[in-house]
């Protein structure tokens, strides 16, 4: 710690979720020391990274591909359990087992240019002064609200995904839930049931495929995205671009016609939605399963977007700053992404930290250790039984 009070280290791994986790692994599997050569930070109260928030009717089951972080299984998750208690469970137990050391709650306010070409990274618990940056933050915190004509006049509740606990909320009331992603089918098919009338609308008609999503499918649909990152476009969710699955609950929901669409509606009135062409749809509630956004604020001081309005990637690597990575952001922005995509970012950066020679401040204590046990397995005495989700 330097006279100011500002830690240095090696690198800052800003988010615990799936991302920062899979980062942190390989930094530790590297070599590179918990809380001396890296530093984990995360504002969320408990580990589990977004799922934690999570609507506790999101059952396990119900989750698709969820894929393992690396180095420990996920075993005998029951299926009816919440995915938040579940996953949350899982992660605790692996920060546990390769020592991690997650601070939380630790909010990063700002990431900014710092001496000795260091990044200064501040935080509602101080600062640090890292030579590189893997970023995690996911979206969960970034809910987005799409704007509407009539908005302010609406006399009934508007709500996002993100604060959806369960249908009991929505008993008798006439719902009116508008997004084409996995949320709004999902919820849909929760409240349907219990509420007085439901309406879905979406801006695109909705795709449903049927059989399992094959790995090829899922490589062009990642590729989409990826391209727009390349090209510094705003990312648009991987989901967004496969498609809806057609479940068992998915395709009873079609045949009794809870899924039957409307196309977006021009505008809010008073009592509900309306349509250019006259029609109207009386709601209570207004659901708003519009997804998120990247939760990339604190960045904004290092000025790493494009003109078109998103951040130019090069694999994880912001082209506009190599000391910045971005894990768990577009294309790696899924589980098995996330995991690849730490993997792939903690390589880079450590050829980054090998090349580039520390400023005065010199590297942290036991750097030198780090990049020389570059291929350096789990240590040994972390590698034990698998633990259950929640059981240890
Ligand atoms: C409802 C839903 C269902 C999904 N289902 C699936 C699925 O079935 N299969 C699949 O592969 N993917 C699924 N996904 C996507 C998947 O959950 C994520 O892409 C993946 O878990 C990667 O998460 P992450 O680490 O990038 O982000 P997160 O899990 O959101 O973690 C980000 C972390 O960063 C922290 N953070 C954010 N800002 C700051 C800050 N300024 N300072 C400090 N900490 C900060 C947060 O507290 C959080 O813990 C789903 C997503 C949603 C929303």
């Amino acid at each position: 710690m330097n006279y100011f009070g500002v830690r240095d280290v090696e690198v800052a791994v800003i988010g615990a979720g799936q991302a920062g986790l899979a980062a942190a692994f390989h930094l530790r599997r590297t070599g590179y020391r918990p809380d001396g050569d890296f530093v984990v930070l995360d504002h969320s109260p408990q580990p589990g990274g977004a799922w934690q928030f999570r609507w506790p009717t999101l059952t396990y089951d119900a989750v698709h591909g969820m894929h393992a972080l690396p180095g420990m299984a996920l075993t005998d998750a029951d299926p009816a359990r919440p995915s938040a208690e579940v996953i949350g469970g899982y992660f605790a137990a692996y920060e546990r087992r390769f020592g991690l050391r997650v601070h939380r709650p630790v909010s990063v306010t700002a990431v900014r240019d710092g001496d000795d070409g260091r990044l200064r990274v501040e935080t509602s618990q101080g600062g640090y002064a890292a030579r590189a940056v893997i970023n995690a933050t996911g979206t969960w915190d970034r809910p987005f609200w799409p704007r509407f004509p009539g908005q302010q006049d609406f006399r009934g509740r508007q709500v996002h995904s993100a604060q959806y606990r369960g249908p009991a909320e929505f008993r008798g009331a006439r719902v009116v839930v508008v997004g084409g992603g996995t949320s709004a089918v999902q919820q849909l098919i929760e409240i349907a049931p219990v509420a007085a009338a439901t309406t879905w609308v979406t801006r695109r008609p909705p795709e449903f495929h049927s059989g399992p999503f094959g790995a090829d499918e899922g490589r062009a649909a990642v590729a989409l995205v990826a391209e727009r990152v390349r090209q510094g476009l705003p990312p648009r969710s991987v989901v967004s671009v496969t498609g809806l699955p057609m479940t068992e609950a998915v395709r009873r929901a079609r045949e009794s016609g809870v899924l039957d669409r409307l196309p977006l509606f021009a505008r809010l009135t008073p009592d509900g939605v309306a349509w250019d062409d006259g029609r109207t749809v009386a709601a209570d509630v207004l659901l708003y399963a519009t997804g998120f956004r990247a939760a990339v604020d604190h960045l904004a001081p290092l000025r790493l977007r494009e003109a078109g309005g998103g951040i130019r990637l090069a694999g994880t690597r912001v082209v506009r700053d190599p000391r910045v990575h971005l894990v768990g952001y577009g294309p790696s922005a899924s589980t098995v992404g996330a995991n690849r995509a730490g993997r792939a970012a903690v390589r880079e950066v450590r050829r980054l930290l090998a090349e580039t020679p520390a400023g005065p401040a010199g590297p942290a204590a036991g750097s030198g250790d780090a990049r020389a046990a570059e291929d350096r397995e789990v240590p040994p005495e972390l590698v034990g039984q698998v633990p259950g989700p929640g059981r240890e």
